[in-house]
């Protein structure tokens, strides 16, 4: 098992990416800390995880909140006494170019991925210096790399995520601690099919063009994405550092 013993907690892990990821590290034999927003989606991934054998705590917390974020750490804390992996997961979509974006709206969407980054590193990083181990991984997301159209306030926030971890790894290096960042191109999550939804007179044609952008042919899968998060937070990674990793059906080199 590439996760045996392992403490790991993932952000946003009630639904896509996160869920997969958090049922992969589970029959890696880690512990999963599942985190949502939503409640009712944190607990069924929990308990689907236990169902499935697995050993999975459910906490709710709001990573753009510190007392939220200091409550959720606390917990994993006082009931496993460490944290070994921190995936920071939870995003949300912004669409519009600049011009159509209203600030409340840009505001959030900041909030939610670099806030929503910053605050769990801010937490857990204690831990992790001190014992002097740890893997972080941070979304960011293929559209870091290229620009794609009315994305505006979306790919502002995964470069920073970006940037953030280069600059992360430096300051964590001496303590022993990865941070890397994976970059997905599009992944068939519920994220992708609303933005679909919300963003096109017509989905299905949205679709089929978004399919002919990658080499690959189709879209990803959130076990994809999983997969490689599994690399990062397991020792097989443990000369990567600070690295961007492209899991993007060839979008960005294609
Ligand atoms: P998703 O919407 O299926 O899952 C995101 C989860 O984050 C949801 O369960 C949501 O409740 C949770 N969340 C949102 N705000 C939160 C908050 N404040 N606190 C705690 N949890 C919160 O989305 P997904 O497609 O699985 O995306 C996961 C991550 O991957 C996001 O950061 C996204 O930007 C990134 N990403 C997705 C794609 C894609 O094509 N799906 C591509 C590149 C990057």
């Amino acid at each position: 098992m590439r996760l045996h013993n392992k403490v790991t907690l993932i952000t946003g892990s009630g639904s896509g990416i996160g869920k997969s990821t958090a049922q992969l590290f589970a029959r890696e034999g880690a512990t999963v800390v599942v985190n949502d927003l939503a409640e009712d989606k944190g607990q069924e991934t929990a308990e689907e995880i236990r169902r499935a054998g697995g050993n999975a705590l459910f906490v709710q917390a709001d990573v753009t909140n510190p007392e939220s974020v200091q409550a959720l750490v606390d917990t994993v804390i006082a009931k496993y006494g460490r944290i070994d992996v921190l995936f920071n997961n939870a995003g949300i979509s912004g669409v519009g170019a600049i011009h159509e974006v209203e600030p409340e709206a840009w505001d959030r969407v900041m909030t939610v991925n670099i806030r929503g980054t910053f605050l769990p590193c801010k937490y857990v990083l204690p831990h992790m210096m001190q014992r002097k181990e740890g893997s972080i991984i941070n979304m960011s997301s293929c559209i870091a790399e290229i620009g794609l159209a009315r994305r505006a306030s979306y790919s502002a926030t995964k470069g920073a995520v970006l940037a953030l971890t280069k600059s992360m790894q430096v300051d964590y290096a001496p303590y022993n601690i990865r941070v890397n960042a994976l970059l997905p191109g599009t992944i068939l999550t519920p994220f992708v099919e609303n933005y679909l939804r919300n963003s096109y007179d017509n989905p299905e044609e949205a679709y089929e063009s978004l399919k002919k952008r990658q080499l690959s042919g189709d879209l990803g899968r959130p076990d994809d994405v999983a997969q490689a998060a599994l690399f990062l937070a397991s020792d097989e990674s443990k000369f990567m550092m600070g690295s961007p990793l492209y899991i993007d059906g060839g979008v960005v080199f294609g």
